[in-house]
């Protein structure tokens, strides 16, 4: 029975995250996290941490993480925004930016967030649809819209889209904000930050949950054109003041300060990705060719839930989709070295069976 209250409630279908299993030998290859440890700074300034600090409020505006993400990518602190994560700052863009009643654009294939969005903000939205290739067509997003957002690299796809028809986007769509999410572009992608001086509808958006190995702390950032930070600020702290607890602020600043390390890991998962990529060919995979931190693999004849419900069985979590398009495709992470040739030797084996 259907009460009279529930005539009123906001109803949504939401968003389904990887999950989080715990086993003490699994192999977790299904969130796109990093398989290796915070900068050494992080854990360091973790143990230290002064509890008593605790007592009091949190800065509201995340002062110091903002000032040293605006010092290392080179832009002033009003250009910078902090979130609990980078869904938190795509849903406050999304909130703030998306208002015309027009319809949104974003690829059919792609981060699976962006639709529960719009249906929570009650934001009309239209998706293009990827080329047969996997990629953008820019051409696509030449028409009526009230904005875009598209992931560079795209995700599930691993794909990167050049700068010239990041570019090309754009310059069709001035007067809409146009987000740029970059969660994987650390692996290789080229960012649309040196775009955003020229368009101040640009909102590129980035996280600390892959490439700096901080997804359990929560921190997400975007840099834009002072007046789009000045609009989310005015919106986030219409919602809630002390959103970014005060490790994540603290620890968030150290991760930024090491450089040498955040470059070392980055590069050491691409050339991992890269030697995968050689072995899953092998084995009779194919995939789109992969900048991010994950490699989205079809294989010849198996189709990709049994590989899917194999995998789960020996304890390695992939990632898969019974969803239009995809669902012969599994999202498979970089892990490290070991973990790799774990997942490529059971896959050797199970092919060999099949
Ligand atoms: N954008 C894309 C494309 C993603 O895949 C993810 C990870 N699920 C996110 C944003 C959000 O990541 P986080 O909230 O951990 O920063």
């Amino acid at each position: 029975m259907i009460m009279k209250w529930e005539e009123n409630v906001r109803r949504v279908v939401p968003y389904v995250a990887g999950e989080q299993p715990n086993k003490p030998n699994m192999i977790k290859l299904n969130t796109n996290e990093c398989p290796y440890p915070p900068a050494p700074g992080v854990e360091r300034t973790a143990k230290a941490l002064d509890c008593g600090a605790l007592r009091l409020y949190p800065n509201a505006d995340v002062a110091p993480l903002v000032e040293a993400l605006a010092e290392y990518y080179h832009v002033k602190p009003t250009q910078v925004f902090v979130g609990i994560g980078s869904d938190d700052v795509l849903s406050m863009a999304f909130m703030t930016f998306f208002n015309s009643g027009k319809p949104i654009l974003f690829p059919d294939v792609t981060y699976s967030f962006y639709d529960v969005w719009a249906d929570l903000y009650r934001i009309p939205y239209k998706t293009c649809p990827l080329g047969e290739d996997w990629h953008i067509r820019p051409e696509d997003y030449r028409q009526p819209n009230g904005g875009i957002i598209f992931p560079n690299p795209n995700a599930p796809t691993g794909l990167l889209e050049s700068l010239d028809t990041v570019e090309e986007i754009l310059q069709a769509n001035r007067d809409v904000v146009v987000i740029v999410d970059e969660a994987y572009v650390d692996f290789g992608g080229e960012s649309a930050l040196s775009l955003f001086e020229k368009y101040d509808n640009l909102l590129v958006v980035q996280t600390f949950s892959k490439s700096r190995a901080m997804a359990g702390l929560r921190i997400g950032f975007c840099i834009g054109n002072e007046k789009l930070i000045h609009y989310l600020n005015d919106v986030k702290f219409s919602f809630n003041s002390y959103t970014m607890n005060l490790p994540s602020q603290v620890l968030g600043v150290e991760a930024v300060k090491d450089d040498a390390y955040f470059k070392e890991t980055t590069e050491k998962i691409q050339r991992t990705r890269e030697r995968v990529k050689k072995e899953l060919s092998e084995l009779g995979f194919t995939f789109p060719d992969s900048k991010a931190n994950f490699i989205f693999a079809s294989h010849k004849s198996i189709p990709a839930k049994e590989i899917y419900q194999a995998l789960r069985e020996a304890d390695i979590y992939v990632r898969y989709w019974d969803k239009p398009r995809i669902s012969n495709s599994l999202r498979i992470t970089i892990g490290t070295d070991e973990q790799m040739d774990c997942l490529i030797d059971f896959l050797k084996k199970y092919i060999e069976q099949a």
